[in-house]
């Protein structure tokens, strides 16, 4: 791999109770809880992740539990707005009746850029698609109870940020991620990178009069894209900082190195690793049964662990 961006390496929302985030996305959706952890800046509050069986980069979607007494967040301007997970053909039915059966808020099937998607929110209302992709998506789905291969989801498609006016993203996306503009239908102009073949879609819809949004419960927190290694980081980074952005130095999140900045749309964008990824404090098939402090909080588990509300 080049040192360029290799499309999204994790979303990040914000969900209100903890126990119901984790059932939604291990049952009704049946993806893998990967990770157990606390927020590093506030560990009171889980860090949650599902993903594929691995938790490959481009398959990671993590919550912030905020619990259910934060007040309710609102999409708008300068937000990721969208999570598009890609289903393979012929899947649509049967999450068309699994949402009935789950009762979960869902639109019927539409249609754009000529592929199929379904939209539904999850229980806080954090909006998601599952789009059926024009060319067969390879990668290898994680199969739980009845969400079988043939309808798992095989990772992120894309995301969608809406902004005022999508100028400034879109010189980010283009100059220093090596994206370009490969569609647009209306006011949705589609970016894409040829570096990786899957999560490589960033949607930017451009609403001029559209409010800010309001980041809490049901919102997207950041998007986070992927990079191979440290090495490829710091060339992003060097980029990052001669546009004149800020950027926070490289922090340590224990599974992935990461960078923050403000994109001048307002989205919180992270550029994460590759590495080392999710099996480095626990072996494969243990990821998510334990809950896995970093070094520093160690020595306040108990107490951490009284805070935290039971999963099972
Ligand atoms: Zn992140």
């Amino acid at each position: 791999m080049e040192n360029r961006i290799q499309g999204i390496h994790h979303i990040t929302a914000i969900a209100g109770d903890a126990k119901r985030n984790f059932d939604f996305y291990t049952k009704t959706m049946g993806l893998r809880f990967i990770k157990r952890t606390v927020n590093f800046d506030d560990p009171q509050t889980y860090h949650f992740y599902f993903g594929d069986e691995q938790g490959t980069p481009g398959s990671i979607l993590t919550f912030f539990p905020w619990g259910s007494a934060v007040r309710q967040g609102r999409r708008g301007a300068g937000m990721a707005t969208e999570i598009g997970y890609s289903v393979p053909e012929g899947s649509l039915d049967f999450w068309v009746k699994r949402f009935e059966d789950h009762n979960v808020i869902y639109n019927k099937p539409a249609e754009k850029f000529g592929e199929k998607y379904l939209t539904f929110l999850d229980p806080d209302g954090l909006k998601l698609e599952l789009i059926v992709p024009s060319s067969t998506d390879e990668r290898k789905p994680f199969e739980s109870g009845d969400v079988t291969a043939g309808v798992a989801t095989r990772g992120f498609y894309n995301s969608t940020l809406t902004l005022n006016n999508i100028e400034g993203t879109a010189r980010v996306l283009t100059d220093i991620f090596g994206y370009k503009q490969i569609a647009k239908e209306g006011n949705r102009f589609r970016y894409a990178t040829d570096a990786i073949g899957t999560a490589n879609i960033i949607d930017l819809v451009e609403l001029p009069t559209e409010q800010r949004g309001l980041g809490a419960n049901g919102t997207i927190h950041h998007v986070a894209f992927r990079v191979k290694d440290d090495a490829a980081q710091m060339d992003i980074r060097k980029k990052i900082v001669e546009a004149g952005l800020n950027i926070t130095p490289q922090i340590d999140r224990n599974y992935f190195h990461s960078l923050y900045f403000r994109e001048p749309g307002g989205v919180l964008f992270e550029i994460a690793t590759d590495n080392p990824g999710f099996t480095v404090d626990e072996p494969l098939e243990e990821l998510g049964k334990n809950l896995k402090l970093p070094a520093q909080y160690e020595p306040m588990r108990k107490k951490i662990e009284a805070h935290l509300a039971p999963l099972d």
